[in-house]
């Protein structure tokens, strides 16, 4: 079958149009590297490799080789507009690509939770990586530096093996940990907004000005209390965001001389270690946040398991009395199904749990949205009913008994099951009346419903 008629994969026109601007990026941030590059030595800040492999971890298809083929174009064109010539164009190209091979190779073989940061033993795997691809850019770095700057080999290797380091470090959970706009809802990772919240961020933004009114080598570590701050607070996107920040801003302000550290950094290993040392800084709040993210997405499973009846998926009796108190109810139902212990003893505990679960599924079909559907307990249920007139309230419940009568349960071996429910209707009298009389008194009327004959709606 043709690419372009699978529903996985993009037409062909789509998945060029992605592999030019995927080119283009490259193209625009190896020149953006070039150009932020101090003179005599190699880009210091190079986003390019991170970048890359960034935008080819995220896309919903994997890279083809149109996208491979378009990123080297984007590193040529890069190199030969800025006049480097062809031998140190396809020099540098193949120990970028290195490294980029090595990093995305290592990335994609993760699952999308380890990748995405959200599992707590993710930055030690992405450290992992990062240190494996800046290693590869290394061993080029090893032919590339003699050649093209007659350095040493082994100043070529830890050149190559540190910028890379950084870049990816600094640059790479920024792009894994971006929110797919695509599908907005990230399970643990969606801190709503308040006012309080800009608290932890206001703390960065002040440490980061103490490191320059104070000064000394001390200062370098200043913001990371008010990181680990915003690591609690912020989603992990943002805490990525925040940790690049820092990592940019440390070095452009040692660099620049707005931040005395007290230590000359003039030698390429003092510079080196520099980088590599702040960049590492910022792993810790980075760990934090995705240890937040692994802790939140537990809580939640937690929360919905014990509210929740495994059985049915609705409420268990505790999630639905907690609904219940929040939950301005204008009329209860009180739900029983009939003859119930003949089912189970006809038909086996399983048919049972299948009619049970069957019913919940018809009663939620003829509830509104904001009812609230709870199992009680055994082949008992509750609905709450807000804004609901007593007229109204009836004409669910009969629809309830009416649905649940005329659909049949179907067991897995085929066996289509009939059975029947009594419902009693509690409808709220005064505003003040307490939840618990209106569930006593569609209790009663639900005592009258089964003495009057069953399969019918009291109140
Ligand atoms: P009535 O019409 O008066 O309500 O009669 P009934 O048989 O429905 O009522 P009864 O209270 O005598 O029986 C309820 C039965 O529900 C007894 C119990 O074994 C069964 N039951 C309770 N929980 C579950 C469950 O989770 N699964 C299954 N299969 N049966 C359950
Ligand atoms: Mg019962
Ligand atoms: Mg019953």
């Amino acid at each position: 079958m043709q690419s372009s008629h699978e529903p996985d994969r993009p037409v062909a026109g789509l998945d060029l149009k992605d592999a030019l601007l995927v080119g283009a990026l490259v193209t625009v941030c190896s020149i953006f590297g070039i150009y932020t590059a101090p003179p005599g030595v190699l880009a210091a800040f190079w986003p390019t490799n991170a970048v890359l492999v960034g935008l080819l971890l995220r896309r919903a298809h994997p890279p083809g080789a149109a996208h491979w083929l378009a990123a080297i174009a984007g590193y040529i064109a890069a190199d030969l507009t800025m006049r480097h010539g062809w031998p140190k164009t396809l020099m540098l190209t193949t120990t970028n690509l290195m490294g980029v091979s090595v990093c995305y190779g290592l990335l994609r073989r993760m699952s999308g939770d380890m990748r995405g940061l959200r599992h707590p033993r993710s930055m030690l795997r992405f450290v992992l990586v990062a240190l494996s691809a800046a290693a590869a850019a290394g061993v080029g770095g090893t032919v590339i530096h003699p050649a093209l700057f007659g350095g040493t080999r082994g100043y070529g290797f830890l050149f190559w093996f540190s910028t890379e380091l950084v870049n990816y470090i600094a640059i790479l959970p920024v792009l894994l940990t971006m929110p797919d706009l695509a599908r907005r809802t990230r399970r643990g990772d969606a801190p709503g907004w308040r006012a309080g919240h800009l608290a932890p961020l206001a703390a960065f933004a002040g440490s980061l000005w103490l490191e320059t009114q104070l000064g000394g080598p001390g200062v370098i570590s200043f913001p990371i209390p008010a990181m680990l701050w915003c690591a609690l607070t912020y989603s992990l996107f943002a805490t990525a965001g925040i940790t690049l920040l820092f990592s940019m801003w440390t070095l452009l302000a040692i660099a620049s001389g707005m931040l005395a550290i007290g230590a000359a950094v003039d030698t390429p290993q003092a510079i080196m270690s520099l980088r590599v040392g702040v960049t590492l800084t910022a792993l810790a709040p980075l760990a934090v946040a995705s240890v937040m993210v692994a802790r939140n997405e537990l809580l939640a499973r937690l929360q919905h398991a014990a509210s929740h009846d495994p059985l049915t998926q609705v409420l268990n009796r505790g999630g639905f009395m907690t609904r219940a108190q929040s939950v301005q109810a204008s009329a209860v139902l009180m739900m029983d199904i009939d003859f119930f212990k003949k089912v189970n003893d006809t038909h086996g505990h399983a048919a049972g749990d299948a009619v049970l679960t069957h019913f919940a599924r018809v009663v939620a079909g003829c509830l509104r949205a904001g009812d609230v559907l709870g199992r009680l307990g055994g082949e008992e249920f509750a609905v709450l009913l807000p804004d609901c007139a007593p007229l109204d309230a009836r004409i669910i419940a009969q629809r309830i008994c009416d649905a649940f009568a005329a659909q049949p349960a179907v067991l897995e071996d085929g066996v289509r099951l009939h059975a029947t429910v009594s419902i009693g209707l509690g409808c709220r009298g005064a505003p003040d009346t307490p939840i618990g009389t209106l569930l006593s008194q569609a209790d009663a009327a639900l005592y009258s419903a089964k003495h009057a004959g069953r399969n019918r709606v009291a109140s």
